[in-house]
């Protein structure tokens, strides 16, 4: 499938002129390895957004109680639309009445290694992706298993992340690592990042040496959206919420 094919329902579910989230237009270097992003996403709910890269995208769940160091715990991992590369160096907040609005904090990143011989995309059809991740703060071996029964039926979107026992596993006290509260990017709490305060995000997807912008926090007279905007004929269409 072509990017711009993949990247539709993403581009679909938002308004760029009013998010400060990337478009999917910034290339991003190629890199000899697959690169994964974890971000503790505020929204209505609060979450984990586990991304992992694959074919030029970022494969996407939403982790509603977020990972787990225990391997006795099953966490529910909602398979979400691909995001693009660069979301990977997304930080900030998107605006209340968005898709997704809330504040979004770079928790994890590092990179991911698919085990055993299946290659990546058999597993993902499979529904069992077993994977180790070099992260930050996720590190060993986890997996992704898609339930055989969506209570709703149909789509089979939901999956269940979960542990694997090695020296990075935990027994018991598997939400300690959730006690980490700053960015690994910026070194920002969620409070700071909500503010726009403190300093940005340092660049993985990008290894460019200017950092992100600390105030990425929407402003409806400045930045690429009010542009955008004032470029743009007639009325923003209107996108549909979270
Ligand atoms: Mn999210």
């Amino acid at each position: 499938m072509p990017r711009s094919t993949k990247l539709s329902t993403y581009r679909a579910k938002r308004d760029f002129t009013k998010t400060p989230e990337p478009g999917g237009k910034n290339k991003i270097p190629a890199s000899p390895r697959l690169r994964f992003v974890i971000q503790k996403h505020d929204a209505s709910r609060l979450h984990y957004d586990l991304r992992l890269e694959l074919d030029g995208v970022f494969k996407s769940w939403a982790v509603t109680r977020g990972p787990s160091l225990d391997p006795r715990d099953k966490r529910l991992a909602v398979e979400v639309e691909d995001h693009p590369l660069d979301y990977g160096d997304f930080e900030g907040t998107i605006p209340k009445g968005q898709y997704g609005g809330g504040t979004v904090q770079l928790w994890d990143r590092g990179y991911w290694i698919p085990e055993g011989s299946k290659a990546p995309h058999e597993g993902l059809s499979d529904g069992d992706l077993k994977f180790t991740l070099e992260g930050k703060r996720l590190k060993g071996s986890w997996v992704l298993v898609r339930m055989k029964h969506d209570r709703m039926g149909g789509k089979r979107n939901n999956w269940l992340f979960i542990k694997h026992r090695d020296g990075h596993a935990l027994n018991g006290n598997g939400d300690s690592i959730l006690a980490e509260d700053r960015s690994i990017a910026s070194g920002r709490t969620m409070a700071a990042i909500a503010s726009g305060k403190g300093r940005g995000p340092t660049p993985f997807m990008q290894k460019e040496k200017r950092g992100a912008d600390p105030s990425a926090i929407w402003d409806s007279r400045k930045g690429l959206a009010a542009r955008e905007r004032a470029a743009a004929k007639g009325p923003a269409r209107k996108k549909a919420r979270a």
